[in-house]
């Protein structure tokens, strides 16, 4: 697999073109943002442990029959993925309220959601994700009703599956956003599952073990990452 020319670059990932015109490289970086890309640190290990962190995610979604982009690790900064033309939409699920849904809404921090809550998300940093319905993607053809049903089907499939692999590791799955493009007439699972696009906290002590450690300046940020990544079983190089 030969790598070519940059395509994009993100906050956290680099996109390289490669020599199969229907797959892509992920570079995934030290770097760390957060409030749209007003804070930004480099955090040692972090791109590390999320390409590696992703991959076994992703490896787990496949096994449960959920389509995913990812097609192997390259380097342990680096996998291989389907080139998918993006859908500009994040899909968040939430099994607990915290951060910003707390603000909107008024709603008690730390409340448990039965059932759990879903929304959708524009991507876009200048008007900082605003929050869009159904309505909204098919309106202005960001995707079609039976994209939208898909994103909303699959996303609730992932939280199946993921919330019992973390509890299982002592590990609540408190929320998480996922995007998901197009790949030849199917819908797949894109971008990158990782402590960055999540939250998880200690099923005992609800200690954050994701961002929100960098948010909100509780340091820690990688140890806490590879703490989640050593419970799932995973094991890290030096
Ligand atoms: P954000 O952090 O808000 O997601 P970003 O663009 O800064 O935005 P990065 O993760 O740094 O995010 O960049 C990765 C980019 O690659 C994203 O725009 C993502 O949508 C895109 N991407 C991820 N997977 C694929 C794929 N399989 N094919 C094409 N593009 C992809």
């Amino acid at each position: 697999m030969q790598k070519s020319d940059e395509l994009y670059r993100g906050k956290a990932k680099t996109v390289y073109q490669t020599d199969d015109p229907d797959k892509l490289i992920l570079h995934f970086r030290n770097d760390t943002s957060a409030f749209d890309g007003k804070k930004i640190e480099q955090l040692d290990r972090k791109g590390m442990i999320n390409n590696l962190f992703n991959a076994f995610i992703m490896g787990k979604l496949a096994d449960a029959g959920i389509p995913t982009h990812f097609e192997k690790v390259l380097s342990n900064e680096e996998s291989l993925v389907k080139k998918l033309e993006m859908i500009p939409i994040e899909c968040v699920v939430r099994n607990i309220a915290t951060g910003g849904i707390v603000k909107r809404l008024g709603v008690q921090d730390g409340l448990e959601l039965d059932p759990p809550t879903f929304e959708f998300f524009l991507k876009n940093d200048e008007l900082h994700d605003p929050m869009v319905n159904d309505y909204h993607i098919q309106s202005f053809n960001w995707a079609t009703a039976e994209e939208v049903a898909t994103m909303k089907e699959l996303t609730f499939k992932v939280n199946h599956v993921l919330k019992k692999l973390f509890l299982d590791a002592g590990l609540l799955l408190v929320d998480y956003k996922l995007e998901f493009g197009r790949f030849k007439g199917g819908l797949y699972l894109g971008d990158e599952f990782s402590p960055d696009g999540c939250r998880l906290w200690d099923a005992k002590t609800r200690e954050k073990l994701d961002k929100d450690r960098f948010r909100q300046g509780l340091g820690g940020v990688v140890e806490a990452y590879e703490e989640v990544a050593l419970r799932l079983g995973m094991t890290l190089p030096k």
